[in-house]
Order: C-alpha cells, then structure tokens, then sequence
C-alpha cells in the first residue's frame, strides 16, 4: 500500500484526500491519501521521508517551500518557483506544478481571453499569471502588498498594489488570495473591487466549496463566475496521474475524481 497525503495550513478544507482516495479505490490501486497540517515549510522535506511517502500535494502557504524541498524539478515548476506535486523516485524528491493547466482546464469555457488581472501575488498566482504570459496573454497583478511583486516584475507583467490600481476593463478577475477561505474579506477594498468587477466580463475565485465574498459580488454584479472546484478537479487529475505513475487513462482518473465532487 503505498501512502500520499497534502500538506498545509490550513489543510482540513482539502478535498484532496476524498478525490485520491476514491480514484485509487475505483482504480484499484493501491494507495491511501491523508491530510497533514504542516506548519513550517523548511520540514516539508524531512516530515515527507520520515512518513514514508510514495508523493504529495502541496497547499497554501508551502508551495515555494516545497521548490526548495525538491532534489529535481520537472516541467512548468520550474519556470516559476512553485511545486504543488512531489513524488518520491528512487528516494529522491521529484517536483511538478499541475496547478496552471487544472486552471486553465477550469476556464474552457470562457473561451478566448486577452487580458487577465490576477489578484494575489503568492505561489498561484505565478502558476496561473506565468502559464497565461507564456502563452502572450496581457497579465496584470493586483497585490495587497509591494514585496511579492518582484517576480512578476521581472518578468515584465504589470503590478499594482492597492494604492496605485488603475480602473481599467479585463477579460477575467481571478482572486488567487486566501481572503474568504478561512475569513469573510474580500481580496482587495470594495471601493477597488467594484468598480473593476463592473467593467469585467468573467471572474474566477481558486477557492473552493465556498461562495466567497469575492464570488458573492461577482453574482451581484451579474458577472459571470466559477468557484475553483474545476481548478482543483484538473490539477487533481493530473497529480493523480503522477501518483499512479501513468499507468491509468486520464480521462478515467478524471471520471472517479468528477464522481467524488458528488459525495
Ligand atoms: P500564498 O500563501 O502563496 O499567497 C497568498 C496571497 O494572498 C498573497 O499574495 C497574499 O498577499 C494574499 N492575501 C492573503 N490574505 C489576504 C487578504 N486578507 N487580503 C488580500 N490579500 C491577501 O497562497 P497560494 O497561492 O498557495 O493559495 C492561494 C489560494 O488559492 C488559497 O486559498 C488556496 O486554497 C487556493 N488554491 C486553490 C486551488 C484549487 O485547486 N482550487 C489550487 C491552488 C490554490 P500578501 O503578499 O500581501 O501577503
């Protein structure tokens, strides 16, 4: 039997844990996923080797901790510093990030998009604003504060913090930050918030299981908006595949994942 869990703080939100664990037994793999609330990212490495761990997830707020845990980094990881898949090889901790392309499977639906304001600057906020720039897309960031603005600076994306936001139209408003998950705030003051979600044609929140205040504004608005479920359905099914060392269909994995959203 092999073991996986997620890390974080706060972690007993996490879905993940009935996600792999119903694919697993639906696939019969052998494999049982727990929840594991860590709360200093420098033991990320030591708490994953002394369990016994076949691979992880990673969640808020260890994602560029687990970067640094990592003997080998693999794929889009490593163009933006955030790991939320580890996999135990040989011994060695292997890297990846799934959490951009479980986004962007998110929004298929939107279609065409052009012009993105990402609120947050943390580890999805690189994922999802670094897979869009790659592919030309107008990204902009909108943090609470300056600090975590460096990087997508240097990359040469537009930063704002809350003193110095334009009002300007964009294609999609994503909250990345963790206002709401735990608390009732709003990513950013509603004097800023509102008059930007107005002139937005759709708006995303990566939390999930919850209408945040963000997704509640969103429906007052009459914007319309997707919770993360979806965001947390691809990049599961894609940590899945990961796990199981490709060894099952992904549109499979994706059918017992999608099953799981039911219980
Ligand atoms: P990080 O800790 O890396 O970053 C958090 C960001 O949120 C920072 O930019 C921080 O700003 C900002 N922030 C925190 N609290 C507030 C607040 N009260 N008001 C405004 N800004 C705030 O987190 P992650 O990027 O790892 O995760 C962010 C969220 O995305 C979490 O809620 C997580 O659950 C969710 N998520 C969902 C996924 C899914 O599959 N649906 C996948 C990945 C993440 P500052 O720099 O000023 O501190």
């Amino acid at each position: 039997m092999k073991l996986f869990a997620i890390f974080g703080d706060p972690v007993a939100h996490s879905r993940s844990p009935l996600m792999h664990n119903h694919v697993f037994r639906s696939l019969g793999f052998e494999g049982c996923y727990t929840r594991i609330q860590l709360k200093e990212g420098s033991k990320l490495r030591e708490t994953f080797f002394n369990l016994g761990l076949s691979g992880a997830n990673v969640t808020v707020p260890h994602k560029e901790a687990a970067f640094k845990a990592c003997d080998e980094i693999r794929g889009f990881a490593n163009r933006i510093g955030v790991v939320n898949t580890l996999i135990n090889e040989n011994g060695k901790l292997i890297g990846y990030n799934t959490d951009a392309d479980g986004f962007n499977f998110a929004i298929k639906s939107f279609g065409q998009l052009n012009k993105i304001l990402i609120i947050g600057a943390g580890g999805t906020a690189k994922a999802i604003g670094g897979f869009y720039w790659e592919l030309g897309l107008d990204v902009n960031i909108l943090n609470r504060s300056e600090g975590r603005l460096d990087y997508f600076k240097a990359e040469g994306m537009n930063t704002h913090t809350w003193n110095n936001m334009p009002i300007e139209s964009y294609d999609l408003i994503v909250n990345t930050t963790s206002a709401g998950l735990e608390d009732d705030n709003l990513p950013a003051p509603i004097e800023l918030l509102k008059p930007l979600l107005q002139k937005a044609s759709f708006s995303a929140d990566a939390i999930y299981g919850k209408v945040t205040p963000f997704l509640k504004l969103s429906a007052e608005l009459g914007i319309t908006a997707k919770d993360g479920a979806d965001m947390l359905l691809g990049q599961g099914v894609l940590a899945n595949n990961y796990f199981a060392e490709g060894r099952y269909d992904l549109k499979e994995i994706e059918r017992y994942m999608k099953e799981s959203f039911l219980f």
